[in-house]
């Protein structure tokens, strides 16, 4: 009985992790609605690449990462949702520092693979047109 207890209570919490920090998030959705809606075909997840590209097109080359402005240190002035932790900072710092590098390194893992890469950050989703002429632009560019 205890050991049943144990293995749901595990679960539930990895559900937890899952839902905070990488699959099907909310801006994840909104970016590939707005990508459907503009006719262009991405895949999802690709798994077998460089940090796991939320969408991806083989054919042409482009990756696209959501990006949430807390877990990878939106570096914008103007961004106001990553919200710098005030407080445990030994424990956020080293932390979103290995979160930025591990960015830096898949970013540039795919760069020579020959894929060009448009992060988009979670405090973009909400203007519509902007993220619209990013996602056109990075298409349409060779
Ligand atoms: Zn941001």
């Amino acid at each position: 009985m205890q050991m049943c207890g144990d293995i749901s209570k595990t679960a539930a919490r990895s559900r937890n992790m899952a839902a905070i920090k990488s699959k099907n998030t909310s801006p994840e959705i909104a970016v590939r609605k707005l990508v459907h809606a503009l006719g262009f075909r991405y895949r999802l997840h690709a798994d077998d690449l460089p940090g796991k590209p939320d969408l991806v097109n083989r054919a042409k080359r482009k990756a696209i990462f959501v990006h949430g402005c807390f877990w990878h240190s939106h570096g914008s002035p103007i961004c106001r949702r990553k919200n710098t932790p005030q407080t445990r900072l030994d424990y956020w710092g080293p932390k979103l520092q290995r979160n930025a590098m591990r960015d830096m390194k898949n970013l540039s893992a795919l760069l020579d693979l020959g894929y060009s890469v448009l992060t988009v950050w979670e405090c973009q989703i909400k203007d519509d047109l902007y993220l619209k002429t990013q996602i056109q632009y990075f298409w349409e560019e060779k």
